[in-house]
């Protein structure tokens, strides 16, 4: 069984609250989507973690924004502020470990694709968030499943010989002759109005969003402390 995580953003009581949660249910592996960094106020601390527990990770559009591998003057005032802080607090260390993921990585069993967003322009940072944009990804991946994350709202969607990708619940069991796009949600900063973090459970029969306690509070003091904007510290406790 494999744990997959995707956007953490610098949020280390949620990932460590993860890990132990993923520990105790005794996933084989822990795979990594993306967005280390960014919004939080551990981005050290997050990236390390990710490094020591993951087997494999793909870069997401935060963690590329602070190494100056894409524009960040795309984000919104928000997050731009909360990128420039990153900047600053980076080390050495973390940004050498960032550099290496990957834009995209695959897993043979389940035979699956991983990428923080759309698997059309992984380097253009595509969201997959409804029905529609489910459908398209699903032209250009050829795997089974395309795991993904980017947006912060956990689906499992499944389609058929039709192309059309139906939304299913937090569960599904793998149906024979259908493909399935699968957002992990997020971590670190969840926006479905569940401030829970979410992660994935994955093995080759079925996939399962898993939701998880964390004392939010914990990093929202930090934040405030560390100067990052308030309305991101302050979205944490509505999951919004
Ligand atoms: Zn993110």
């Amino acid at each position: 069984m494999y744990a997959v995580i995707s956007d953490v953003h610098g949020n280390l009581a949620a990932l460590e609250a993860v890990l132990e949660d993923i520990g105790r249910r005794g996933a084989r592996e822990v795979l990594f989507l993306g967005d280390a960094v960014g919004y939080g106020p551990e981005p050290n601390e997050c990236v390390a973690l990710i490094e020591e527990r993951c087997t494999l990770r793909v870069a997401g559009n935060h963690d590329w924004a602070v190494l100056g591998l894409t524009n960040a003057d795309l984000f919104n005032p928000l997050a731009l502020a909360a990128i420039r802080w990153t900047e600053e607090a980076l080390g050495m260390e973390a940004r050498e470990r960032m550099n290496a993921w990957p834009l995209v990585a695959s897993l043979p069993e389940p035979d699956a694709l991983l990428v923080h967003s759309g698997p059309e322009a992984p380097e253009e940072w595509p969201y997959v968030i409804s029905r529609a944009d489910a459908s398209r990804a699903l032209r250009f991946f050829k795997h089974r499943l395309c795991l993904l994350g980017h947006s912060h709202l956990p689906f499992i969607a499944e389609a058929g010989r039709t192309g059309e990708a139906e939304f299913l619940g937090g569960r599904a069991v793998f149906r024979t002759g259908m493909r399935y796009v699968i957002n992990t949600g997020s971590v670190g900063q969840p926006r479905d109005g569940d401030p829970r973090a979410c992660y994935l459970l994955l093995d080759g029969r079925s996939v399962e969003l898993v939701r998880v306690e964390y004392p939010a509070e914990a990093t929202q003091r930090k934040m405030r402390r560390a100067g990052l904007p308030e309305p991101l510290a302050a979205r944490l406790s509505l999951g919004r």
